[in-house]
């Protein structure tokens, strides 16, 4: 168990290259923190720097109080599962899982109970005799994730452990993951660049972007409340739709005006920064409902997903989408419209965005 502590740590490879830039927090004893971003944002080299892996250039790290900044890696009892899993080669399975809890010298009759149960965990009974080369790469991902958390360590990192897994192997091993953390009660340490699994495994989730943190908070919380445009439009699928507008803010009400002089109200009550001219306006697609005094759009492409409906609308005014030209909105169940029909949207106001443009900060009160 360990409370980790970053102050204001920086990366800088040699060459110049600034992975990470002041990245502070306080990871509590036992939480499940997940470090998500575009690749090359230097969440595995903050994590790296955690297990020891990579010299820090700046800042420090401590663990339960203790600055760890040049401690050996094997002093830092972590457990870590890397991308590229690093088994032993010339070990079977049964011995890779095996291999951390030799040398800490368990017993042979401890040993073969936690291999036993980890190979069960993970799926792997029937492979424990194989030598690595002779897996698939999901196979020796699981094997990678089973030697990790065999042993007990003060917090298991984990770098993209699914990465190599199939859509239907990724969903569950998310899980066995999460109910293996529900049973440690241990810190954990995810780094990915999956969105979903960001949602759906971390107490907190720290969003990162060109080495720079842009948002440490809660899964529903970083949904509700982006700070700003990139994690807005970083989290949530489809993600989020943006008009560029301008705002006004009147007593009561503050109008944005989109292009073709589409207007949208809110309570000016909501709205931090109500000096603020040019806007970005934000609305995820489950926030649009159909309406039919709402505003007219024509369907480009509908999908049907099931159990929803993703409609991609033209809603005029080429410019009006910042990263792609569609705004979608997701609807339950089934439409019965067409490509090329005129549909008829309102935004549900309570769950506008609103952000700077100049800034892309949120120009909205935090509730
Ligand atoms: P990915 O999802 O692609 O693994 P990441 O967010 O984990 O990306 P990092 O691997 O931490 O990103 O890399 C952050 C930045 O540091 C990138 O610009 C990368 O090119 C650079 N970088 C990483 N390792 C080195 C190195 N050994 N020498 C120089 N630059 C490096």
């Amino acid at each position: 168990m360990a409370k980790i502590v970053l102050e204001k740590v920086c990366k800088i490879f040699k060459g110049g290259v600034k992975a990470v830039s002041d990245f502070s927090m306080e990871i509590e004893d036992g939480e499940f923190i997940v470090f998500v971003g575009p690749s090359g944002c230097g969440k595995s080299t903050t994590l790296r720097m955690i297990a020891g892996l990579e010299e820090i250039s700046d800042g420090t790290i401590s663990i339960d109080g203790r600055v760890v900044n040049d401690l050996e890696p094997k002093d830092r009892d972590l457990a870590m599962v890397f991308q590229n899993y690093a088994l032993y080669p010339y070990l079977n399975v049964y011995d890779n899982i095996a291999f951390g809890l030799k040398l800490r010298h368990y017993s042979k009759a401890d040993i073969k109970e936690k291999v036993m149960v980890a190979a069960k965990t993970f799926g792997l009974e029937t492979l424990l005799k194989r030598k690595p080369k002779e897996l698939s790469g999901g196979q020796r991902q699981r094997v990678a994730l089973a030697r990790a958390v065999v042993r007990e360590a003060k917090a298991y990192l984990l770098d993209e452990p699914l990465s190599n897994l199939d859509a239907k192997l990724r969903t569950q091993m998310r899980v066995e993951i999460t109910k293996l953390y529900e049973k440690l009660k241990a810190t954990f340490i995810y780094v990915t660049h999956d969105q979903t699994e960001a949602m759906t495994m971390g107490t907190r989730i720290v969003v990162m972007k060109d080495g720079w943190i842009q948002q440490i908070d809660t899964p529903v919380h970083l949904y509700d409340h982006p700070k700003n445009l990139f994690v807005a439009t970083f989290i949530g699928t489809p993600q989020m739709n943006i008009f560029p507008g301008t705002l006004e803010c009147k007593k009561r009400d503050a109008i944005i005006t989109l292009s073709g002089d589409r207007k949208i109200r809110i309570r000016t009550a909501r709205i931090a920064k109500p000096e603020a001219k040019e806007v970005y306006l934000g609305i995820r697609s489950e926030d649009v409902y159909i309406d039919e005094n709402g505003l007219p759009a024509k369907v480009r492409m509908i999908e049907t997903l099931g159990s929803e409906t993703l409609i991609y609308l033209d809603f005029g005014g080429g410019e009006t989408i910042v990263d792609s030209d569609n705004f979608i909105v997701k609807i339950q169940g089934r439409v019965p419209y067409a490509v090329g029909d005129t549909v008829r949207i309102s935004f549900n106001t309570d769950k506008i965005h609103l952000f700077e443009r100049e800034t892309e900060e949120s120009i909205l009160h935090i509730q």
